[in-house]
């Protein structure tokens, strides 16, 4: 859908004044409000937040200089994607949020509630904790159960509360207004308790804060499940902060995955690859060799003549695909191990090989090198 001129919304000219705008936005936010618009509800609602998406970029001066410059592409409307909350477009709470300046208090109230919700009703949670947990391949690829001590903020023990004398423990404080929309009885936070309803009675407890908190350390189990990788992250609900005087909901806590380098094997996705040294004799006359897997072991068979840069592959022993079907490959690189020291009569015999038919370089097709080999196997 092509999105209107700023201006034509707010029907200001280009040189309008701070003033004019917030002037235009209020008219508009006035003659969309729900009650005045009951069959047309919907539509009410989209030209208020069209309106206040102008509001917001023409009432700012940066973003008004660069909308003047740049039009709708320079993204900081609604529509650009800021933040991560407004993918579904501008929710109407935050135009309250963000304007409420502008309106009366009890029209912002009442305004609120027509659409459904109130800025007064506003659940205490807890802050978000945030750890990360260091994981192994095989944690990785299996899953696990780890035991972290986190440190939370927890309702203290052995402190009391009492209600707030304003609001009488609720929170909220009601008033009756008189308001461009008649009169109307509005209900919001109190301002002396924060909305919380409440205060700390007795506090010789050392360390509580004014909410009846207290730094405590918890031994928590986190499930970690099989799949997961680098960077991603668990939420544990319930596990971060608890709600002043314990009054909400706990915030949560956010794992952070991080993969321990693997001492011998490199992940790629859901593919392992493992270096193997075989020594010069092996490589000339066969060997069979065992080598470390995830979770195991597995004998391979190394062909006389094996040339150093082979690549050979193990169907299926890499990691669980993380959509919880099929696995990865483990690829083995063969490395040839050229001895560094050797005795006089190994000198002889190799100087004796130096111009020995058998020992000059031939390669040919099947002696690709190793990124034709993965090509291959890829393809
Ligand atoms: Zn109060």
């Amino acid at each position: 859908m092509k999105k209107r001129d700023y201006y034509d919304i707010l029907g200001v000219n280009k040189n309008a004044s701070y003033e004019e705008i917030k002037r235009a936005y209020r008219k508009l936010a006035i003659k969309y409000h729900p009650d005045k618009n009951p069959n047309n509800k919907k539509e009410a609602e989209e030209k208020f937040k069209e309106a206040a998406e102008a509001y917001d970029v023409l009432s700012n001066t940066e973003k008004r200089n660069k909308y003047d410059l740049y039009g709708h592409s320079f993204g900081g409307g609604y529509g650009g994607g800021g933040s991560s909350d407004n993918s579904g477009g501008i929710k109407m709470e935050d135009i309250f949020t963000n304007f409420g300046d502008i309106f009366s208090d009890s029209f912002v109230e009442n305004f609120s509630y027509n659409f459904g919700f109130s800025s007064s009703k506003k659940i205490y949670k807890g802050e978000n904790l945030r750890i990360k947990i260091k994981l192994t391949i095989e944690e990785i690829a299996y899953g696990t159960e780890k035991k972290v001590q986190v440190t939370r903020m927890k309702v203290a023990k052995g402190v009391f509360f009492k209600n707030c004398n304003r609001c009488k423990g609720t929170g909220k404080i009601t008033k009756i207004s008189n308001t461009i929309l008649g009169r109307v009885q509005t209900t919001k936070n109190c301002y002396y308790c924060n909305g919380t309803g409440k205060f700390i009675e007795n506090n010789n407890n050392y360390g509580v804060n004014s909410y009846g908190l207290k730094k405590q350390k918890e031994l928590l189990k986190i499930k970690i499940p099989p799949g997961l990788t680098e960077g991603m992250q668990l939420k544990v609900t319930g596990k971060g902060n608890e709600a002043p005087f314990g009054n909400g909901q706990s915030g949560d806590l956010l794992v952070l995955l991080e993969e321990i380098p693997h001492k011998i094997f490199h992940r790629e996705g859901i593919n392992i690859h493992y270096e193997l040294y075989i020594s010069f004799s092996e490589a000339v006359l066969g060997s069979i060799k065992e080598i470390p897997i995830i979770n195991g072991k597995a004998k391979i068979y190394i062909e006389p003549g094996t040339q150093s840069g082979k690549t050979l592959r193990l169907k299926k022993k890499g990691l669980p695909n993380i959509e919880g079907y099929g696995y990865g490959d483990f690829f083995i690189h063969v490395n040839i191990w050229t001895p560094k020291i050797i005795n006089k009569e190994q000198r002889e015999f190799f100087k004796k090989m130096k111009n020995d038919e058998n020992f000059i370089p031939k390669p040919n097709y099947k002696e690709k090198s190793f990124f034709d080999k993965i090509k291959e196997m890829f393809s």
